[in-house]
């Protein structure tokens, strides 16, 4: 389990951008992380945990420290009357996980399915898609405290799980191990409350579908959009997302509404704030499908995605973003943030600014 020097980080993320990691190392036990995090604090290294790399930027001079491969695998599963409690290693792949919920007729991720990563990375950002939560399923989630230097099981109530949020995200102080769910043994669907996906269906809304149907449906939809990775579409060379749906106050969204030609698409998300969709904006922005003519553009399949359409560099795909945000800014005065995480390189032109200072 020694570190690899030198490792490219570009064939391991889904954009491929980036350079190099300094070092390297697949961890697959508890221990050796305990190991390559004491490792890397000695040496005063920065240290990234990686997974499947679908929801990172790494800059073109790489990352100047360990990169450690969340690989620690497991799935141990317990009946407790009608549910199941199921811990899962973070190294395990998400969407063979979600495949397994499906098969085995366990109700609670199947709105997930088609999502690229690793089980350890969904609570970070509490992954949802299509009307569902993966923290509507978790229990728990086991983690590494840096600061204290031990393992600790968060309950999910303890996580601060948000829209697209939770205590882990941005914040290097927990690394997670694993995840304990409890799913209800079912094998039709969560009641369906998305209107794409209802209409794919051809059922009500809040009705339920068998499982197996809502994945294969979810899938497709996905597929359609470039949001499955296939070696087959080059829209799918992306982190997925760039942009998270940004959630405005009521001034804020009477001051879109007054601006655009046609009304937002806008859902509510509680204290008096709407949810606006990052793609609509961008669009309406004069960024359609397709835009941009360089080697960084946006996917032609649909408007949130940034694509790489070959050879890019990550300094390209950040400027293209930038250009984003800055003529959604000035359109719609609202402020994109990045869905990504940054690595070896900063979103924020004064992250920048601060980094060649400091050179
Ligand atoms: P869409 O159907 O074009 O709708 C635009 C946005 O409106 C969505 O992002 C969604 O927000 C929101 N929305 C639509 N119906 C909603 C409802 N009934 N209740 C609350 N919010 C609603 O969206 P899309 O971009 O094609 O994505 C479809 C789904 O797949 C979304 O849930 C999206 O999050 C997910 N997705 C995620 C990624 C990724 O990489 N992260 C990529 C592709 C698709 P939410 O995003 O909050 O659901």
């Amino acid at each position: 389990m020694d570190p690899r020097a030198g490792v490219p980080l570009a064939p391991l993320t889904t954009l491929r951008v980036g350079g190099p990691a300094r070092r390297m190392v697949d961890i697959e036990r508890e221990d050796d992380l305990v190991a390559a995090v004491r490792d890397a604090d000695v040496r005063g290294e920065p240290l990234f945990v990686l997974g499947e790399g679908s929801n990172v930027v790494v800059g073109d001079g790489g990352f100047p420290g360990l990169v450690v491969r969340m690989a620690i695998p497991g799935i141990e599963i317990r009946r407790d009357g009608d549910r199941m409690t199921v811990d899962v290693g973070a190294g395990e792949d998400w969407d063979a996980f979600v495949a397994r919920c499906v098969g085995e007729g366990w109700r609670g991720v199947e709105c997930l399915s088609g999502i690229p990563g690793r089980v350890g990375a969904t609570p970070i950002q509490n992954v949802g898609a299509y009307g569902q939560e993966v923290s509507e399923s978790i229990v728990s989630v086991r983690a590494f405290d840096r600061t204290a230097g031990e393992f600790r099981t968060i309950d999910a109530a303890a996580c601060g799980f948000g829209y697209r949020a939770s205590i882990f995200k941005r914040n290097d102080r927990w690394i997670a191990t694993g995840v304990r769910f409890s799913f209800e043994a079912a094998p039709d669907s969560a009641p369906l409350r998305y209107a794409e996906l209802v209409r794919a269906l051809g059922v009500g809304e809040g009705d339920r579908a068998p499982s197996v149907v809502v994945r294969q449906a979810i899938v497709a939809l996905r597929r359609a959009k470039g949001m499955v990775l296939s070696a087959d579409d080059p829209e799918s060379v992306s982190a997925g997302s760039f942009f998270v749906n940004p959630v405005v106050d009521a001034a804020a969204l009477a001051r879109v509404e007054g601006l655009a030609a046609e009304r937002p698409p806008r859902f509510e998300a509680g204290d008096g704030r709407y949810k606006l969709a990052a793609a609509w904006l961008v669009e309406r922005a004069g960024f359609p499908k397709g835009w941009g003519t360089g080697r960084a553009g946006v996917s032609r399949k649909h408007a949130l995605a940034l694509v790489n359409r070959g050879g890019a560099t990550a300094r390209e795909i950040i400027a293209c973003a930038r250009t984003i945000r800055d003529g959604v800014r000035s359109r719609f005065g609202v402020a994109l943030e990045p869905e990504p995480v940054f690595v070896g390189c900063t979103w924020d032109e004064s992250g920048e600014e601060q980094a060649r200072q400091g050179q």
